[in-house]
């Protein structure tokens, strides 16, 4: 690549046919096409991290070689360049999720992150001693210690909408539970232990009706899944680059105007501010509110490009690749016998989480890694989730568009294995 022309700061990627075949989609992903411990790689661990195409890795690559400089406060070209690569990724990630404007869009480092930011900008001005903060019982850790420390900061209390033994959140005393002591509700969209499609419409629905606003974790659900953040009448909506064939260290924070405007800022710093004097400081207008110091310029254009890049193939089909893969998943291993699966739920994205009597899921992990199997053992750090099943862990298949039937073949074979290995 030559960096000494003019280089447009417009999208470098491939014309494709958008209804090209999966198996020539899975070719555009090199991590894909390796060997682990001599065995083809069938990576089966999308819920913790998903893969790059191509696309994108050369997107990041082109930034690097040609692109890269601070943004929104040099006059020079590179600097214009990063700023113009920059701002058109938060384009990007709006339209992505048909966010009414790029404005409302925060480029946070995940979705941690994202939470985090909430629990600071909307907990301090907003949420009192004796309030309530609402999670639900399907909830990752990130969606539960933060609002935790609030509530233990502000002396205020923290409640958990029940879930059924199948995984699904029991919304009968949901109506009950709102209070005029709730100030958010906190649910993910997708479960990452169990793989749940949350009723997001319906519970923004109730808990709009007594006028309180809703958190949604949409980690497990931007990358597998149309969303219409405007549609699900979320107030908040937060997700993660990496689990979405982007980068780590980028995600993003989408929140109504309403409550960015009324909300505190998180950190303090460089971009985040109009004027600084000795007698105070005046902040900057959303979004730069929200982003102080120099952000993650990299992973946010990797970001675009992976919006873009998904956007691309389409995103409801992908949900229904991933539905059918999540089927052959499910009938192959009830077919295996002696595997007990865990989330049961109508509604379920593709994640399969499950233990075999007498094995510690860590072993299966193991034996599967031996035959080139990326699988995920352990809580998922959603520990409640896991007691409220009264078991320590479980085993996870979490697909993406990209796995194939040989990558379910070979986990199926691969648990045949297990199953002889330990005699069960
Ligand atoms: N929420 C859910 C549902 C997740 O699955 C994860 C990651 O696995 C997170 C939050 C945290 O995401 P990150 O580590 O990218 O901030």
């Amino acid at each position: 690549m030559r960096h000494d022309m003019e280089l447009p700061t417009s999208e470098k990627r491939p014309v494709r046919s958008s209804d090209r075949s999966w198996e020539e989609i899975r070719k555009e992903f090199p991590i894909l096409q390796q060997t682990i411990r001599e065995h083809p790689l069938a990576y089966l661990d999308n819920a913790a991290s998903s893969q790059m195409p191509q696309d994108v890795i050369d997107r990041l690559v082109w930034y690097h070689s040609g692109e890269h400089s601070n943004v929104h406060r040099g006059v020079h070209t590179l600097s214009q360049r990063a700023t113009n690569a920059y701002d058109q990724a938060r384009e990007k990630v709006a339209s992505f999720i048909n966010a009414p404007s790029s404005k409302e869009c925060i480029f946070t480092s995940g979705t941690t992150e994202g939470i985090n930011l909430v629990a600071h900008g909307y907990g301090r001005p907003f949420v009192d001693e004796g309030d309530t903060i609402v999670v639900s019982a399907l909830e990752h850790h990130s969606n539960i210690v933060p609002w935790q420390i609030l509530c233990e900061e502000k002396g205020a209390n923290l409640e958990v909408i029940p879930m059924n033994d199948a995984g699904e959140l029991i919304l009968d005393d949901f109506d009950e539970m709102l209070d005029s002591s709730v100030k958010l509700v906190c649910v993910n969209h997708v479960s990452n232990a169990l793989g749940t499609i949350n009723p997001i419409k319906e519970i923004t629905d109730r808990a709009h009706k007594k006028e309180i606003p809703v958190l949604v974790d949409g980690a497990q659900a931007v990358p597998h899944m149309p969303v219409n953040v405007q549609a699900l009448g979320a107030d908040f909506y937060v997700f993660s680059g990496h689990k979405m064939c982007g980068p780590t260290g980028i995600g993003v924070l989408w929140a109504k105007r309403r409550w960015l405007e009324e909300m505190q800022p998180f950190q303090g710093g460089g971009d985040m501010i109009l004027s600084v004097t000795w007698e105070g400081t005046t902040y900057n207008d959303i979004p730069f509110k929200f982003e102080a110091g120099t952000p993650s310029i990299a992973a946010a254009i990797g970001l675009g490009a992976a919006a873009d890049y998904l956007d691309h193939i389409g995103m409801s089909r992908i949900a229904e690749r991933e539905a059918e893969l999540l089927t052959r998943t499910t009938e192959r291993l009830k077919a295996l016998g002696g595997i007990r699966c865990f989330g049961t739920a109508s509604e379920k994205a593709g994640v399969v989480s499950f233990d075999i009597d007498g094995v510690h899921p860590h072993d299966i992990g193991t034996i599967l890694d031996n035959e080139g199997v990326a699988i995920r053992a352990g809580h998922h750090c959603a520990q409640p989730v896991m007691d409220r099943l009264g078991i320590p862990a479980t085993a996870r298949a979490s697909l993406a568009f990209y796995n194939n039937e040989a990558d379910i073949d070979r986990l199926v074979a691969g648990l045949y294995s297990v199953k002889e290995i330990f005699g069960v």
